[in-house]
């Protein structure tokens, strides 16, 4: 039975995970080395649940209770000294990963369950580095986590199927639909998604089109809820480029970074996050 969940990263995703696990009931404890980076998911599940309340979407009351389940801290140890379940949102890169899944193996009860966000990377690997494989699996939340109805499911080697019903339970708890999807480079989402985002930032590279026209044609011609360069935005230009570093490693030539991706991330132009990437945000 889940009842706590320890959140590790409070990033775009960590914070979102963390907001719609305290609206299903769970109590969370979320956890980021940064603690600017825990003051700004604070206040934007606050403005998130102010935005709910005013759209008649969620009562008050719900919402202060669910801010309440959540606490926030600097100490992985502290966040997952209780935990049920596990679910890591930090960097998409690998060995920062394998870090902080030895130390959830250290702290976390024996219990627990150990999952990862990544969009990209095996749940295999991550097992390795700990004691429990059987306990470790991917659950690949979308952005904004809200509003996103999916959860990859993705089994490492060694998952139990006690593991995977688990996370499936818990994705369903929180109003998430799944798709369980066996570990290969990517899963299903990204291997597609990354690939049509390359694409589009390499015909914006070439002159094809403008970045406006290049959104409004995939939106409007192929029915695509957002535009693959305005939805880069949203993802972060950064964790874009380490997904595709990954996918060139290890599908190949095809998922070569585009050199304009490579160009931005260098110049700071992440995205949303940081105010301007294929667009200019307030
Ligand atoms: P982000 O850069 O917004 O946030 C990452 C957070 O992790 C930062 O706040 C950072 O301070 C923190 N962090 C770094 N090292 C840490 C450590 N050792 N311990 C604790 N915290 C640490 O990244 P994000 O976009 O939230 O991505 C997180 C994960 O989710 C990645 O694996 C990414 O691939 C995956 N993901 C991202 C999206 C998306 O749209 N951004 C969607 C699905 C999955």
């Amino acid at each position: 039975m889940v009842k706590h969940i320890g959140v590790i990263g409070s990033g775009t995703m960590g914070k979102g995970i963390a907001y719609v696990a305290a609206l299903a009931g769970y109590t969370v404890a979320l956890q980021d080395i940064s603690p600017n980076a825990l003051e700004r998911a604070k206040q934007d599940i606050r403005t998130e649940m102010d935005k709910a309340i005013k759209r008649g979407l969620l009562g008050e009351e719900d919402c202060h209770q669910a801010y309440e389940r959540i606490a926030y801290t600097t100490q992985l140890k502290d966040a997952v000294k209780e935990a049920d379940l596990v679910i890591e949102a930090v960097l998409e890169l690998m060995d920062v990963k394998i870090e902080v899944f030895k130390q959830l193996d250290l702290h976390a009860p024996r219990h627990a369950i150990l999952a990862t966000n990544t969009s990209t990377m095996s749940p295999t690997e991550l097992a390795a580095a700990t004691s429990r494989p059987e306990q470790c699996i991917a659950m690949h939340f979308f952005n904004p986590v809200h509003k996103m109805k999916l959860v990859e499911i993705v089994r490492g080697l060694d998952t139990s199927d006690a593991t995977v019903q688990v996370a499936k339970d818990v994705a369903k708890k929180m109003g998430k639909e799944t798709v369980e999807v066996n570990e290969f480079p990517g899963f299903v989402t990204s291997r597609i998604n990354c690939l049509i985002g390359n694409e589009a930032m390499n015909m914006l590279m070439e002159g094809v089109a403008s970045a406006e026209d290049i959104d409004k044609a995939i939106k409007l011609g192929l029915n695509h809820p957002m535009g693959p360069l305005e939805l880069a935005d949203l993802v972060g230009l950064d964790t874009r480029l380490r997904n595709m570093e990954y996918l060139y490693k290890h599908l190949g030539e095809k998922y070569r970074p585009s050199p304009l991706l490579v160009k931005y991330v260098k110049a700071g132009r992440l995205g949303r996050k940081t105010g301007r990437g294929f667009y200019e945000y307030d």
